[in-house]
Formats: structure tokens, C-alpha cells, sequence
């Protein structure tokens, strides 16, 4: 089996499950009794939330755990909304190719009176930094725009938006899902306020991430009860994972140079040979994307047939986002770059891990170059391309 579907999310690693099962038998304490037990879990708890703040370059008191990344989404955005409407500034910046965490959260706020502008992000994939500037207005309350985007792999200019938002007093949020673990990541160079990371795409467990809000910044909670997290999220909190998100999280950054060097070499080749199918193409620019991501269309088939007979073949990927739950709707990311509704249903996510192999690789490209030509020969729109009946777009 070939597990290439690591955007939705990874296996657990070793260190982490250990980390888990350990706090799970000795840890039980909840963390905020006062005896012992309960001293010893709030321990465990600050130790996890000082390593995480050292990776991304903030102070402990500024990270907040969630129970993954699209509650640290909505909890960021409806922060920024809560100040904003204060102010009296009701527009928000963010892209049309944002995860659903991002864009429901903002369709929500468009119901309370809020004005949402979406950026562009042109055939490449990518935000281009004076458009958001261009787009800042006297009332613009929040800029959120992601870090990598999760279907195409490209990773945004962070440094120059952030300074963008600070040069305009505007709070700037990042959705940084797919970035954290995988690409260096720091608050102080990037210029971020906020930042939302989970730990299940990073080799940690499901249900567990964290959000970063900057000093100063008034947190909107959005689950009301106990005085956890410095009342800013109610509830007990989940001491063995993020225990282990910590732990996933450590050993991930300190491999990341090594284990980024090798992906990219994994994935320019994966690149290059699915290239050689005829009447395909690479979706998203091809170097300033995340070192496991590749995404292609083909012409002339269903994206989702092609994920079905990969899996027949042991080989596990991903056909436009993981959460479509049966909608026959093309991927807004790939329709946010341009694709055309046809072209935009062809397509397949490979997101491969470290565990990946040359071999596999091969093994890819030799099935989906197969089972994309099976498909095609019994496709009613490729009879139709090759006829000339319609043109060929790709
Ligand atoms: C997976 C993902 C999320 C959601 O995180 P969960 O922990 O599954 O809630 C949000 N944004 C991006 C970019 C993602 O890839």
C-alpha cells in the first residue's frame, strides 16, 4: 500500500503515540485540580505549550489549544469580526481558495453585515501581495489568508502580507494547516497576529491543534464554561495530545531541512514523469509549493474513478478536496485558479510523506498513467476531444 493522501492527513508517528500512551496511563490528573495529580497534567500541558511557541517564535501565554485547526479558523476570524465590529470596520480580506474552516466562517459573518473580499489567486496559485494592499480599506477589520494552500500545495508570499497588515494597522490571520511541520514557520519574520495549526498534519493525533493570537489581542471564545486556556476556550483540556502534538511537532521541525530535501527530489520526480501523460497538467506554480505536494489535471475523465482504480491498485490519494461528502462539485481551489468546471472534475492530489519511496514513486506514475488511459478509452468527452468534436484545453 502506498499512502499519498497526507494533505488530508498523516499516520502518527512513533515518538507521538508513544508520548499519548504514556500520558494516557500516568497523566490521568485533570489539569486544573489543585493536589498533585492535577499539577503534575498542568505540567505536561505548559512544557507542550512552551515547545510549540519556541518552534513558531512566539511566548507560551500566546497559544491557545483547540481541538484541531478549523476551530483555531473560526475562533481567529470571529476574533478579528468581534474587535472589527467594535470599531465599526466590517470588511475582511481573505482568497477564493481558502479550506471551507475559512470561507464558511466568513459566509457566516456576511450574514451579520460583514463585507468579505476574495482575492484572486490567478492561474499560478499564488496571492500577489499589492492587490492586497490595493484591497485594504479605511474599514477593513481582518486580512486572513492561508500559509499553503491544502489542494495545490502553493505556499503564499506570507512575509510580504504580513507587512503589508502591519504597515495598515489591519490584523493579519494565517491558516498555516499545511505549513506547520513541513515548511520554517516563524511569527517574528512572517508578521502574523494569528495563526491556526493542527496536529493531525503533522504526524500528531486527530482532534487536537492550536492557535496563535498575538499579545494584546482580545480572544473571542467560542465555547463558554471553565476558566481554561486563560478563559479563552472552556473545557478540559486534552493533556496526552497535546503532549503529542508537541512531541510531533519537535521532531518534525528538527528533520524538516533533511526530510524537505528529500520530498522535493520525491516530488519533482513524481512531477516530471506524470507530465508525460498526454493532455495533463501540473495545478499550481511548480517550485513555490509545499515539498510533498503535486496536483494534476487530466483531460477527458472523472477524478473521482481515477481515485477509485488507484485504490484498487494499493495506491491511496486524493481527488479535490478530502470533505466533497458526495457533491458532484468541482474543487474551489481549482476552480479559484482557473480551471474550467470539466477540466477542474479530472483531477488527482498526491500529497506524499516522508515514508515514500523511489520505487513508489515509479509504481505512481506507472498506475495513473495506466488507469488514466483505461478511463480514457471509454470516455464520452475524450471521444469527443479526439474527434475534434470539442477542443482540447489542456
Ligand atoms: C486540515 C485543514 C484544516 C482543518 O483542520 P482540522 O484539524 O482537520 O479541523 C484547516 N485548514 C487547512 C488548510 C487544512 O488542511
Amino acid at each position: 500500500m502506498i499512502y499519498a493522501d497526507n494533505a488530508a492527513t498523516t499516520r502518527m508517528s512513533g515518538a507521538a503515540i508513544e508520548t499519548m500512551l504514556h500520558h494516557f496511563r500516568e497523566t490521568f490528573g485533570n489539569p486544573s485540580s489543585l493536589y498533585t495529580t492535577g499539577q503534575k497534567a498542568k505540567e505536561v500541558l505548559e512544557e507542550a505549550r512552551e515547545q510549540i511557541a519556541g518552534v513558531i517564535g512566539v511566548t507560551p501565554g500566546e497559544i491557545i489549544f483547540t481541538s484541531g485547526g478549523s476551530e483555531a479558523d473560526n475562533q481567529a476570524i470571529l476574533t478579528a469580526a468581534k474587535l472589527g465590529e467594535k470599531n465599526g470596520k466590517k470588511h475582511i480580506i481573505s482568497t477564493a481558495f481558502e479550506h471551507h474552516a475559512v470561507l464558511h466562517t466568513l459566509n457566516r459573518l456576511k450574514e451579520d453585515g460583514f463585507e468579505i473580499t476574495l482575492l484572486d489567486v490567478h492561474t499560478n496559485g499564488l496571492v500577489v501581495p499589492s492587490e492586497v494592499e490595493a484591497a485594504i480599506r479605511e474599514d477593513t477589520c481582518l486580512v486572513t489568508i492561508m500559509y499553503a494552500n491544502n489542494e495545490i500545495g502553493t505556499i503564499q508570499p506570507i512575509r510580504e502580507i504580513g507587512e503589508i497588515c502591519r504597515k495598515h494597522g489591519v490584523l493579519f490571520h494565517t491558516d498555516a494547516v499545511q505549513a506547520v511541520g513541513h515548511i520554517p514557520v516563524n511569527a517574528q519574520t512572517d508578521h502574523f497576529d494569528m495563526l491556526s495549526a493542527s496536529a493531525h498534519k503533522f504526524h500528531g493525533p486527530k482532534g487536537v491543534g492550536f492557535l496563535y493570537v498575538r499579545k494584546g489581542i482580545r480572544v473571542t471564545n467560542l465555547i463558554e464554561g471553565g476558566a481554561q486556556e486563560k478563559g479563552r476556550r472552556a473545557g478540559t483540556e486534552n493533556v496526552a495530545g497535546i503532549a503529542a502534538m508537541a512531541c510531533a511537532l519537535t521532531d518534525a521541525v528538527s528533520a524538516m531541512d533533511e526530510s524537505a530535501r528529500k520530498l522535493i527530489a520525491k516530488r519533482d520526480r513524481l512531477i516530471a514523469g506524470l507530465q508525460q501523460i498526454p493532455h495533463s497538467e501540473l495545478n499550481g506554480d511548480a517550485a513555490k509549493r509545499l515539498p510533498g505536494n503535486v496536483n494534476f489535471c487530466f483531460e477527458g475523465i472523472e477524478g473521482e474513478s481515477l481515485l477509485l482504480l488507484l485504490d484498487d491498485k494499493g495506491i491511496q490519494a486524493s481527488s479535490g478536496s478530502a470533505c466533497t461528502s458526495g457533491s458532484l462539485d468541482p474543487s474551489h481551489v481549482l476552480l479559484a485558479i482557473g480551471r474550467v468546471h470539466d477540466v477542474a472534475h479530472g483531477s488527482l492530489r498526491l500529497s506524499i510523506g516522508e515514508d515514500i519511496s523511489d520505487e513508489d514513486v515509479d509504481e505512481i506514475i506507472r498506475s495513473v498513467k495506466e488507469v488514466v488511459e483505461y478511463l480514457r478509452s471509454f470516455s464520452p468527452i475524450w471521444r469527443d476531444l479526439v474527434a475534434g468534436k470539442k477542443p482540447f484545453i489542456l
